[in-house]
């Protein structure tokens, strides 16, 4: 039966260096958040996020624009922030209305205030092992592997799902520790190839979408397991991997809900800080 991998925990113990970090900075680190018109999902976020920042002594500064806000508004509200000297970092909360492209205004935060950790030259910085704001999911992640101590150094990880927040990212966080990465997608199922990346994995990560899309039998023996979907099924979250199934092969596996998502958001408040002290 494997052990179960919970973010909260963890989340606990990373907040606490959090706190040390920020009182050896001397300044109360401020996060300016973005969210334009009403969404219940983005404002439940951004409760969330500013209980975590109150908690951990983070200004939280929120910023609710028109639902009519045009692209070139955002991009010049954004440009206020960037040159805002009290602002350390920049959220813009998701979803946006459909006249806002994400990956176009995204670019417009500095790379130094980007706490998601998306901009390109953040991202570029992952390609030479020299990053220090990642984004968050992957380095979620990396952070519940790495709690597991187990080494990474020529294990077989499958990740599945190659999005541009947690698949891709988090391939290169991996090869940065010598694991051999394969990367399943759309593709690989499509050519019914999944199964086999499947039953080969000593750490399966799996960020889909789709309930029940691994199946518990295929885990490999003794597998780590980390289920980064996040479904909702008959009024329930459930991740994409079959818990029950997958807990019996696996030595450690993440629970959903409750393995990768109580981190993300401090790995967000990690960001801000790492931001805060590179300003400095
Ligand atoms: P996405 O839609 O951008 O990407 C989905 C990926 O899954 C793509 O690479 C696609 O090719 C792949 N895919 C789709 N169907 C597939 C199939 N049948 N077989 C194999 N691969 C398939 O999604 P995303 O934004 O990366 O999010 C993925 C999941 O992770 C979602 O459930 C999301 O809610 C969740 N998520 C959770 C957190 C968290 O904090 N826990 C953070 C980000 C995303």
């Amino acid at each position: 039966m494997a052990k179960l991998l919970e973010g909260k925990p963890l989340a606990e113990k990373i907040k606490e260096e959090i706190k040390a970090q920020i009182q050896a900075l001397g300044i109360k680190p401020v996060l300016a958040s973005v969210l334009v018109g009403e969404n219940a999902g983005a404002e439940a976020y951004v409760k969330s996020q500013s209980k975590a920042a109150e908690n951990l002594g983070i200004v939280y500064q929120f910023h609710k624009l028109d639902a009519a806000t045009t692209e070139v508004a955002l991009i010049e509200f954004i440009k206020k922030l960037n040159s805002d000297k009290n602002v350390n970092g920049i959220i813009i909360q998701m979803p946006l209305p459909a006249q806002i492209d994400y990956k176009k205004i995204s670019q417009f935060i500095s790379a130094e205030k980007d706490v998601e950790g998306m901009h390109p030259a953040n991202i570029g910085k992952i390609v030479f092992g020299k990053a220090k704001i990642l984004p968050c999911t992957p380095a979620a992640v990396m952070e519940l592997l790495n709690s597991t101590g187990v080494d990474l150094y020529g294990k077989e990880v499958v990740i599945v799902g190659h999005s541009e927040i947690v698949g891709k990212p988090l391939a290169l966080l991996l090869l940065e520790k010598f694991a051999t990465v394969t990367v399943a997608h759309i593709g690989t199922s499509k050519a019914g190839k999944l199964e086999e990346h499947i039953k080969k994995a000593e750490v399966l990560i799996v960020a889909v979408g789709k309930a029940g899309l691994i199946k518990g039998d295929l885990v490999k023996e003794g597998a780590i397991v980390i289920d980064v979907g996040i479904n909702r099924v008959d009024g329930k979250i459930v991740g994409d991997v079959e818990f029950e199934a997958a807990e019996k092969k696996a030595s450690y596996i993440t629970p959903v809900p409750g393995g990768v998502g109580p981190l993300t958001v401090t790995m967000l408040m990690r960001n801000l800080v790492e931001a805060a002290k590179l300003q400095k």
